[in-house]
């Protein structure tokens, strides 16, 4: 007998985060050769995120602009700017700046 959609909730998280992961794995490796890909990359993976309800994780919430959504590489189209409490990071597609508390190095 076969059923469909058999796996458990949390096997689902367990796989959409590891999807989550290698779409902005992709979108790293795709940037150089077309942003757009990455771009697109990102969409996907908020959207994994929305359906199944995970949180991205914050080492790869600084990746993508929260405003524009956009795939971010600091030096290309976004600049990173240390202060004394935060990290600021400024889209260059839409204008706009994210800021992040220093924390514990997540290994990048
Ligand atoms: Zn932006």
């Amino acid at each position: 007998m076969k059923q469909k959609h058999s796996k458990k909730p949390q096997e689902q998280r367990r796989i959409a985060k590891e999807r989550i992961n290698i779409l902005f794995e992709q979108a790293k490796l795709r940037f150089k050769e077309d942003s757009s890909l990455s771009d697109r990359y990102v969409e996907i993976a908020r959207k994994i995120a929305m359906k199944y309800k995970v949180r991205i994780p914050r080492e790869l919430k600084r990746r993508f602009c929260k405003h524009c959504h956009k795939y971010l590489v600091p030096g290309a189209n976004s600049s990173v700017r240390l202060t004394q409490k935060k990290v600021v990071y400024y889209c260059l597609n839409c204008k706009k700046y994210m800021r992040f508390p220093y924390n514990k190095k997540a290994g990048d």
